[in-house]
């Protein structure tokens, strides 16, 4: 990877000393407002990231073989949201790329989502569309009201298919039964009755054509834009000079945890390259058992296109130690975040985005929607000559409109 950090500035008069942003993330959301920032308001902008890299969780390198992976897991660009999508395509061109993926039950591999095929493979059925929403209907529990993840699969499909494909899997996931967990988390797997075998059904489903990193260090190519890397918040956050802060790294820590620490779910990844061309039909095959230590494994070169005579793969095991990568969506938790949203609203000149800041279960393109959206109000308030903290003030609003559904997506607003 080319070393940003290193990017020459041309010189630029200087008027004041320090930074107008210091930005505490190089993900999505950091980089998007680091981009918008320097580009669309000229502003001076240093983005740093206690990791060695930029681009978040959304990293991707070349392995020791030449192989292209994603280092924090499988990553699949999809979203319903066209400014979002023609935000990013100035930073990349794309390679289509339909996610899909199967379940390993019964030593068989099946579609999941459940779909016609998932229905008749497993029951020895040749039912018809309509077939199968009868099979589904007649196993699906009447639930009075649907609140955990649970009862909309139990809801949806009855037990027996809730108990093959998703009890095992969650509670691997979320060291946590489905029964305790909101319902947005397996809402966000749809259940389908006809042949749609594709895990998304976004209406743009585009993997960036080079990587992720590659777009990251286009949108951060700006002589405005310094980056530091290797850094933590707390190292320097007296040493750099600047007048606004975004901070995109989890809204806890920034407190010291005053109210105690906000649960984060944690995965170990664990990378391996073996010596056959492919190893499974598709990027991603979920292992739903229990007593199978991983969740699932992503053979990268169906996500990329890339040919290669040996194939590289991730094996996920879910952990509660380690980086914090999943906020935990269950009533409680919520209720612990909203007092540190609290305190977020009241700190002046700081503005708080992204999936662990705002401790929401957000995808690529939510992310992406909920910094454009802040942009959006900074450069407003800027134009009308108002203080940027009063526009801080409204993101905690924002943030709440930003919907958690992934075909709800919407940057305009
Ligand atoms: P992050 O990417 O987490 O970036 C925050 C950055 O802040 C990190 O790099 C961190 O090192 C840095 N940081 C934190 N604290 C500090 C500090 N004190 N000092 C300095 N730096 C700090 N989304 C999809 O749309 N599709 C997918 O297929 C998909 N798959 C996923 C798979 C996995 C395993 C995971 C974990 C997530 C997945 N996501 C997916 C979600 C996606 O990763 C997020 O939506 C997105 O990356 C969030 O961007 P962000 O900028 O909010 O956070
Ligand atoms: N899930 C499951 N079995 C599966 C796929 C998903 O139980 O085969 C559940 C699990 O709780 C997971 C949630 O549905 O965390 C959402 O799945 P998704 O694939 O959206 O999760 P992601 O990997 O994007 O976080």
């Amino acid at each position: 990877m080319r070393d940003l950090s290193r990017t020459a500035a041309p010189p630029r008069p200087v008027t004041r000393a320090g930074f107008d942003y210091l930005i505490v993330g190089a993900g999505f959301a950091g980089s998007v407002l680091a981009e918008r920032l320097a580009r669309g308001l000229g502003k001076r902008v240093m983005i740093i990231d206690r990791r060695p890299h930029i681009g978040g969780n959304a990293y991707d390198h070349y392995d020791d073989d030449g192989i292209l992976i994603h280092r924090y897991g499988p990553h699949i660009f999809h979203t319903n949201s066209q400014p979002v999508a023609d935000y990013l395509s100035r930073f990349t061109r794309w390679r289509p790329y339909e996610h899909k993926v199967l379940a390993h039950v019964d030593r068989r591999l099946v579609p999941i989502p459940i779909n016609r095929t998932t229905v008749n493979t497993l029951y020895g059925l040749d039912l018809d569309e309509a077939g199968v929403a009868e099979f589904l209907k007649a196993r699906a529990e009447p639930v009075a009201e649907v609140r955990t993840s649970e009862d909309v699969v139990v809801g949806a499909v009855g037990r027996e298919l809730y108990e093959t494909f998703f009890r095992g899997y969650t509670r691997k996931q979320w060291g946590l039964d489905p029964s305790e967990l909101d319902k947005a988390v397996t809402a966000r797997v749809p259940t389908r009755t006809n042949d749609d075998d594709r895990y998304f059904g976004d209406s743009f489903q585009n993997m960036p054509l080079h990587g992720y990193t590659r777009m990251f260090e286009s949108m951060l190519d700006h002589p405005n834009i310094k980056i530091l890397l290797n850094c933590d918040y707390r190292e320097v956050a007296r040493e750099i000079r600047h007048e606004n802060l975004i901070f995109t790294g989890p809204v806890d820590e920034f407190f010291d945890c005053r109210y105690g620490k906000l649960p984060y779910r944690s995965l170990r990844f664990r990378h391996e390259t073996v010596e056959r061309e492919t190893f499974q039909p598709v990027a991603v095959v979920n292992y739903p058992a229990e007593d199978v230590p991983y969740t699932r494994i992503t053979e990268y070169k169906h996500l990329t296109g890339q040919t290669h005579p040996k194939t590289s793969l991730t094996y996920e095991f879910p952990s509660a130690e380690g980086d914090p990568y999943y906020p935990v969506p269950k009533p409680e938790n919520a209720e612990l975040y909203r007092r540190y949203q609290a305190l977020a609203d009241a700190t002046p000149n700081v503005h708080f985005v992204g999936r662990l800041a705002t401790y929401r279960y957000y995808n690529m393109d939510q992310v992406v929607a909920q910094a454009l959206a802040l942009y959006g109000r900074i450069a407003k308030a800027e134009a009308e000559g108002r203080s940027l903290h009063e526009a801080a003030a409204k993101l905690s609003d924002l943030a709440r409109s930003v919907p958690v559904q992934r075909t709800r997506v919407n940057a305009a607003e």
